[in-house]
């Protein structure tokens, strides 16, 4: 309605997502407008370079670690390229929690910590390392907090959430610390509400 885009969602590409992700089909709709406005070259798919113009994320300390992940997620095949199913997979991790919606998984309590890990783990590798942490860190709080104040921050986690003495944050050390935070509730993002 009042697209005038010449790209549209076909009728069971927005029913699979809709089981997938849990997202309306109008939320969807909106979603597509917004992956279509972005996507400056028309090819369907979004570049490291589209995610740079989203204004949200370039002030976001972590817009860095928030692309990467949409590149993360990406499963059409091509590492470089994020198509509109990988981004509106992504964005799902964001969708607040609701009673009575466990068939759409993606943003369940471990999703939504998994995602957060990754956010950490910036080669990959599944633990967390004292320098990733560090580098999130300063992401984080910028130049509001000295070097040497963050260093000590960094340190102390990694005693205090490290219990099998390999100086890393595994995903179960992580998935602990995090046992008595509401992920639920800090990793929701109330958009297109
Ligand atoms: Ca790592
Ligand atoms: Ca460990």
């Amino acid at each position: 309605m009042g697209n005038s885009s010449s790209l549209h969602l076909q009728q069971e590409d927005v029913q699979a997502i809709q089981d997938e992700t849990g997202f309306t089909p109008q939320q969807i709709e909106r979603l597509y407008s917004r992956f279509s406005s972005l996507d400056k070259a028309g090819k369907s798919h979004l570049t490291r370079e589209d995610f740079l113009r989203i204004p949200e994320l370039a002030i976001n300390p972590l817009g860095d670690r928030i692309v990467h992940a949409f590149f993360y997620e990406s499963k059409n095949g091509e590492e470089d390229k994020v198509d509109f199913k990988d981004f509106v997979r992504v964005l799902a991790h964001f969708r607040p929690i609701k009673k009575n919606q466990e068939k759409n998984k993606l943003n369940t309590r471990m999703e939504k910590l998994h995602f957060a890990f990754r956010m950490y783990d910036i080669d990959g590798d599944d633990k967390i390392s004292k320098e990733e942490l560090l580098a999130v860190l300063t992401m984080m709080v910028g130049q509001n907090i000295c070097p040497e104040q963050l260093l000590s921050i960094a340190e102390r986690t990694i005693i205090e959430a490290d219990t099998d003495r390999d100086n890393l944050i595994s995903f179960e050390e992580f998935a602990k610390v995090l046992e008595r935070t509401d992920v639920e509730q800090k990793m929701s993002i109330r958009f297109l509400s």
